[in-house]
């Protein structure tokens, strides 16, 4: 093969094929780079508007929804559980009673009950009456979220076993110290356990100062204003000092998250009395919470 020849046909072979289009011969290097590139731009900004577009539809319909779901009437047989069983609902002013009906239904749609214990399951008529004192919390005013902490309910036949979980910093190992009955518990990591036996006693003796779903939904609440705050010290010393109290149980004398919940228990199931005995913790519960129990 002549050399000439040779190199010509290397050339040949190491330059790029040529593209017929439409009869006419281009070439792919002919092609300008940045028109692809700003096409996979638009693409990916459709794309995204797309997506924006979906999810916005989407959250407005659930919206809608939600609206349309609270607005509507609370179903009859909610009603009478409420009125048997939460022994406030029939004293509440319209307004207030039509608050709690609507953040009942937030509380139903919302959170999980589980049946613990031996429980076979937790009946409407044991949901409602958990959301009925709940919800109490928030009859006050309207707010836009309802107990965001707490995301599962569950709910024993009696007293459970609550194990303690600490841990040894020197050795690294936990600790898990022995059982202890308890009524109730709200934990940090989303629930609030419940003794079904305990919260009806609310709905039997009201008025008596006792309440444990209320007790537990307090610890949920983060109590807030310098009103409230130097009260619950004041208080707090003063319970420590003389746990006898004609109104608050003598465990608020434990620490002050337990004397925040007593209180806010007190509050609603003996507030005359505690108005009467503690009036400057009553009006700065009365203030957080814009409502005054001891007035219905
Ligand atoms: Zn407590």
């Amino acid at each position: 093969m002549p050399a000439m020849f040779f190199l010509a046909s290397i050339a040949a072979a190491s330059s790029p094929k040529p593209v017929f289009v439409g009869g006419c011969q281009a070439d792919i290097r002919a092609l300008p780079p940045a028109d692809s590139s700003l096409l996979t731009v638009f693409v990916f900004l459709a794309v995204i508007l797309l997506v924006i577009a979906v999810l916005t539809r989407w959250h407005r319909r659930r919206v809608a929804r939600r609206n349309a779901y609270l607005s509507s009437p609370l179903p009859a047989r909610w009603e009478l559980i409420l009125r048997r069983r939460v022994p406030l609902f029939s004293r509440l002013p319209e307004e207030i009673r039509d608050r709690l009906r609507k953040n009942v239904k937030r509380f139903l749609a919302e959170k999980e009950f589980t049946a613990c214990g031996g429980l076979r399951s937790v009946s409407n008529a044991m949901s409602v009456t958990i959301a009925g004192h709940a919800c109490l919390l928030l009859a006050g005013r309207d707010y836009h979220e309802c107990f965001p902490g707490v995301a599962s309910i569950l709910v024993y036949p009696d007293a459970f076993l609550g194990r303690e979980h600490t841990w040894n910093l020197a050795s690294g190992t936990e600790i898990v110290h022995p059982a202890a009955p308890l009524l109730g518990e709200a934990n940090a990591s989303g629930s609030v356990v419940l003794s079904w036996r305990e919260t009806l006693r609310a709905s039997v003796f009201a008025g008596n100062g006792h309440n444990l779903v209320l007790h537990e939904f307090a610890h949920h609440i983060r109590p807030s204003g310098s009103t409230l705050l130097a009260e619950i010290e004041t208080g707090f010393r003063r319970l420590r000092s003389n746990p006898s109290d004609p109104v608050l149980d003598s465990y608020g004398a434990e620490d002050k998250d337990e004397f925040w919940a007593v209180s806010v228990e007190a509050f609603f199931a003996d507030a005359p009395r505690l108005r009467e005995f503690h009036p400057t913790l009553y009006a700065a519960l009365a203030d957080f919470f814009f409502l005054s129990p001891a007035d219905w």
